[in-house]
């Protein structure tokens, strides 16, 4: 199968490049670089069946393929609140490009959207059903404004265009391969602990999450594409904990000397999130099977490489 992935430099995307050119996959990997890197796929770039394509997917694209996911657009709160306005033209322009394509193709089209469409959540855990509570003139709301109107285009592509397509909705998700300054919790985290650095926990810690491993992710994304359900369908891992235990988790694990450091919480920050993943359980027969603990080790040693 002949497969583009956009956003393929980045964390998530990959990871995802790996897995599938491992399962004899053709990998057509698009990014521009506004938060991947070159060094995320230097192990495939010498390989037969795998091509890379400088490109902004805000632009429109001429390719053959039989499959895309389309990952393309920055994940981390400080990075998409650099660029606001990009953000939301990826979501809503890139989207419209990469479902033309996929018609274009008679492909099938798979969207990384996020538990950012429940906002801050009053139903907890959340469970697909759940409309959500966001706020759509904060600086969150380029990005959850932005999946939210990208699901509302892949949703009218499909009933409208006839386009095949799939919505995930991916949870917290951590691993090897994010960048060492990408801003979100855990790389920070386990940076600051291996430098020795204070641990800057935003508010008082007591905002939870739920963090998944990324090889757990890609197994339910690719169980997706390959399945019946148009979705959407959340992928994450239950296991719910708080920013103050996991900082104090991370600093055991690396045996580091590092202090926590209190700053304020940003604007909109969610108090709570947990995955209801019972549809994914049922439909996918897909659930994460890498506890915190192991996952944390594995990212730990990765960074301590870098
Ligand atoms: P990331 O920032 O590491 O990767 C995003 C990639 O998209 C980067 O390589 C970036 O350069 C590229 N990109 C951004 N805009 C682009 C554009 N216009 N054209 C081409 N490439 C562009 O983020 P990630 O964590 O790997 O997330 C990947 C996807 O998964 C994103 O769509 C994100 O919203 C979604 N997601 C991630 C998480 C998570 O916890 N990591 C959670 C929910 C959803
Ligand atoms: N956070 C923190 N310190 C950091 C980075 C993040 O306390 O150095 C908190 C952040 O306020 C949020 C949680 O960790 O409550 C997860 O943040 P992240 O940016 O990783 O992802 P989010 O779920 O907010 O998109």
């Amino acid at each position: 199968m002949k497969i583009l992935i956009t956003g393929g430099a980045g964390f998530i995307g990959s990871h995802l490049c790996k897995k599938l050119h491992s399962q004899d996959h053709s990998i057509i990997c698009v990014d521009n670089f506004l938060t991947g890197s070159r060094d995320n796929f230097a192990d495939l770039t010498d390989k037969p069946n795998f091509e890379f394509i400088e490109h902004d997917i805000n632009k429109p694209l001429d390719i053959n393929c039989d499959q895309i996911y389309n990952l393309a657009c920055p994940a981390s709160p400080i990075q998409y609140q650099k660029n606001p306005i990009m953000t939301m033209r990826t979501n809503v322009l890139g989207s419209m490009n990469m479902l033309d394509l996929t018609k274009a193709n008679d492909a099938r089209i798979l969207q990384a959207s996020t538990s950012e469409v429940y906002g801050d959540p009053s139903e907890h855990p959340q469970k697909e059903s759940y409309f959500g509570n966001v706020n759509c003139t904060g600086p969150r709301a380029c990005y959850d404004e932005g999946k939210r109107a990208a699901e509302s285009l892949f949703f009218d592509y499909n009933r409208k265009r006839d386009v095949d397509v799939r919505v995930v909705r991916i949870f917290n998700t951590y691993g090897p391969n994010m960048l060492k300054d990408d801003g979100r919790v855990i790389s920070n985290f386990i940076v600051q602990a291996l430098k020795g650095d204070g641990i800057t926990v935003y508010g008082d810690g007591s905002q939870t999450r739920s963090f998944q491993y990324v090889d757990d992710l890609v197994d339910g994304m690719i169980a997706m594409m390959e399945g019946d359900q148009i979705g959407p369908v959340n992928l994450g891992n239950p296991n719910e904990i708080s920013i103050g235990e996991l900082a104090s988790k991370i600093i055991e694990l690396t045996d580091s000397t590092s202090q926590i450091v209190y700053r304020d919480l940003p604007k909109d920050d969610p108090i709570k999130r947990k995955p209801n993943i019972g549809l994914a359980q049922k439909t996918l027969n897909w659930q994460p099977k890498i506890a915190l603990d192991e996952g944390l080790k594995k990212t730990i040693e990765y960074f301590k490489n870098l």
